[in-house]
């Protein structure tokens, strides 16, 4: 087979067969097909989609492009939970710590920061010492041991979407629902967990910017979970602002600290009990929605989640001092207050430009190879809906640069809009079965 007939055949609209698609996976994991062919096939996905049997095939082969985990001989039942990606998103750091707190087993492979939104993995690298690269037997070890493990991709797990993922963020083929659905669901069926909860994000600082292409690509994971047989739900949720306050990846572990120490911004307290309630409900933790939430706000107010939190961080070579005392997280040079210009009720915070002005500063990365800033990023002060006074802190923004401050606090700026009156936007808009 020659990859370039076969980017062809994508890039004029033709399926692939079964063994031309694993024949692809094959090259890309090995190396054999080298990235700009890669790339150029993912720009053909991006522009022609792939038929539902190709988006199967795809996603089997790159779940299996390294060892998939069996968690039978492990724990009962392990469940998992996944976003699409968004910009404050830190819900993972809470959610999982929260539910393997309440006595269910959290096994998870997570991803770096993807164009605008950023990713789990570098979140915790800012944590000094965390190890997250595991080994399958150091993964199931700790799924044992400590009820809570985190990796990112490795040779052994999903290598496929590990080089993927890589090349998508920086070639402009992140927004494809087959890429997507395929990226996410390889990583968990390579994880094991019996049950995913999916957080597909909507709006301004999500892939999917509108209602049906969410649902869409909702129902297309959904409908893989159903294939091998996973408890699958996806929730859709709303990302035309940021989740939280924090955005950049040491701010927002010490916001998910906040909130795992039962405190944190209300709206990302509330969406973190939402997806942790539907995690223990298909884990058959609690019979009703009432009774999960009972033992989750429990699990917070009383430290449990807190201390499974650094048992994790601790397992995983992290320096739990830091995360005790989160003022020794990576720390900006710069940090300067942005004050409303005019009084009015706050109506946009364009999540997008948020999570592009911290790529930009560096939270991110515009190249594979980038480094990235662990310190750098934004506090945002207020939700839409709130009303604000002429010089109340509109935005705090954490740089290690002058002449990226100014820029970021201009575009964050102009992210902002206040005007005479808006609603509060809705933290969720339905769930998929
Ligand atoms: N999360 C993933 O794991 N992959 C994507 O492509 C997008 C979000």
């Amino acid at each position: 087979m020659n990859p370039v007939d076969l980017i062809t055949r994508t890039r004029d609209g033709e399926a692939l067969s079964t063994d031309e698609i694993a024949f692809l996976v094959r090259g890309i994991t090995t190396g054999e097909i080298p990235d700009y062919q890669a790339a150029a096939w993912c720009m053909a996905v991006y522009f022609n989609g792939l038929i539902p049997r190709e988006l199967a095939d795809l996603t089997l082969a790159m779940a299996h492009s390294g060892d998939t985990v069996d968690l039978h001989d492990t724990v009962k039942f392990a469940v998992d939970k996944h976003s699409t990606g968004g910009v404050g998103d830190k819900t993972t750091l809470v959610v999982e710590p929260l539910v393997a707190s309440c006595g269910v087993p959290v096994g998870k492979m997570s991803g770096r920061g993807l164009g605008f939104s950023g990713g789990t993995i570098d979140k915790l690298e800012s944590i000094p010492g965390m190890r997250l690269s595991l080994s399958l037997p150091e993964f199931k070890r700790q799924l044992r041991e400590v009820g809570l493990v985190l990796t990112g991709q490795s040779a052994d797990l999903a290598p496929a979407d590990g080089k993927l993922y890589a090349l998508r963020d920086v070639t402009g083929t992140v927004q494809s629902i087959p890429l997507i659905a395929s990226s996410v669901m390889s990583k968990k069926i390579a994880g094991g967990a019996q049950a995913i909860v999916l957080d597909v994000k909507v709006g301004r600082g999500a892939f999917m910017e509108t209602l049906p292409e969410a649902r869409a690509l909702a129902r297309a994971m959904v409908g893989i979970g159903k294939l091998v047989k996973r408890r699958t739900i996806a929730l859709l949720s709303d990302m035309n602002q940021p989740l939280g306050c924090a955005v950049g990846n040491a701010l927002e572990v010490r916001e998910a600290i906040d909130t795992l120490q039962n405190g944190g911004p209300a709206d990302f307290r509330e969406h973190c009990l939402t997806v942790a309630t539907h995690l223990l409900l298909l884990a058959r933790k609690a019979k009703t929605p009432a009774a999960a939430r009972r033992l989750l706000t429990a699990a917070l107010a009383d430290g449990r989640a807190w201390a499974k939190f650094r048992q994790f961080v601790s397992a995983q070579g992290g320096d739990v001092a830091v995360i005790d005392h989160p003022e020794r997280l990576p720390a900006a040079k710069y940090v300067e207050v942005v004050r409303a210009p005019r009084s009015g009720v706050v109506k946009q915070v364009d999540a997008r430009e948020v999570g592009l002005a911290a790529v930009d500063l560096g939270a991110g990365r515009h190249k594979k190879s980038d480094a990235i800033d662990y310190a750098v990023g934004f506090v945002i002060h207020h939700k839409v809906g709130d009303r604000v006074a002429k010089g109340d802190p509109l935005f705090t923004v954490h740089a290690n640069d002058k002449v990226r401050l100014k820029q970021a606090r201009e575009r964050v700026a102009a992210a902002h809009v206040i005007g005479a009156r808006a609603e509060p936007l809705p933290l969720f808009y339905g769930v998929i079965r």
